[in-house]
């Protein structure tokens, strides 16, 4: 009897939290279970972000890196102005958004959850113009925006696949934020190479993406013919794309995406 009433002590307190941890995806709307605090995520991004950088170097060409700054900030800045005007403000919070390029042959590109997003040298021979800077960028910044990262360290826990190695760690709470995050991104097995996000994340990410990109007012139909290159082999073998793997299904959302993107299209005055 005891047992049993201690269980539902326990569920109950497990899904208070639960509910406390409750949030939601600007502008789809969809709910997702958020266990960390902004400032956990930026705690952790930032240790990631250095530790990245320290052993990497930033590109000599100017232009790419001028090009990558140039389309993360109108991006961004456009995505910000939408959600203040429109009641999710709060969901720009908390973030240090970073637009660099890297000396890498590697066809590659990622985004920190605080927003931090690098581009290797070796993507910029495929995303050579803004309009295809911006197809790469607008997806990384729906990860972040949309708190992939946060969503997927807090599923982790939730399914256990973490817990053992935290409840087995001794040591502090941040070093046990910290193996989680590494868990979730992969981070330490293969440098600069975050895992993959599932398939659900990928698609939000994708339709967000076009969205923040109608808004800052680039051209959202390059996008299918670049997705279309990349499942043609022209970037099979990257790094990029075997995270991101655009298959038929892939493309055709994307190009169902295309016209409830165009919505957000700023009107020319
Ligand atoms: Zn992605």
């Amino acid at each position: 009897m005891r047992k049993v009433k201690l269980i539902r002590v326990v569920t109950i307190a497990l899904m208070a939290v639960v509910i406390a941890a409750c949030g939601k995806v600007m502008i789809t709307g969809r709910k997702q279970l958020l266990l960390y605090s902004q400032g956990d995520i930026s705690n952790l991004s930032n240790q990631a972000y250095s530790e990245i950088m320290s052993q990497s170097k930033l590109s000599a060409n100017k232009a790419n890196a001028q090009m990558v700054k140039r389309v993360g900030e109108d991006l961004t800045s456009a995505v910000e102005s939408y959600l203040a005007k429109n009641g999710w403000q709060k969901e720009a919070e908390g973030f240090d958004w970073k637009f660099e390029v890297i000396e890498s042959d590697q066809v590659n590109a990622f985004c920190l959850p605080n927003g931090n997003i690098v581009f290797y040298e070796g993507i910029m021979k495929i995303t050579n113009t803004p309009d295809l800077v911006a197809v790469v960028m607008g997806h990384e910044i729906a990860h972040a925006l949309a708190k992939h990262g946060n969503e997927r360290m807090s599923q982790e826990v939730m399914m256990g696949l973490a817990g053992q190695a935290i409840s087995a760690f001794i040591g502090t709470e941040d070093q046990k934020k910290q193996l989680v995050f590494q868990v979730a991104f992969g981070l330490g097995s293969q440098l600069g190479v975050l895992l993959p996000y599932s398939r659900k994340h990928e698609y939000e990410a994708d339709r967000l993406g076009l969205i923040i990109m109608a808004m800052a007012g680039y051209d959202i139909n390059v996008a299918p013919a670049f997705w279309e290159k990349m499942s043609a082999g022209g970037g099979s073998k990257s790094d990029f794309f075997s995270t991101h793997p655009s298959d038929e299904k892939r493309i055709a959302e994307i190009k169902r995406i295309l016209p409830e993107a165009a919505k957000y299209i700023p009107p020319k005055n």
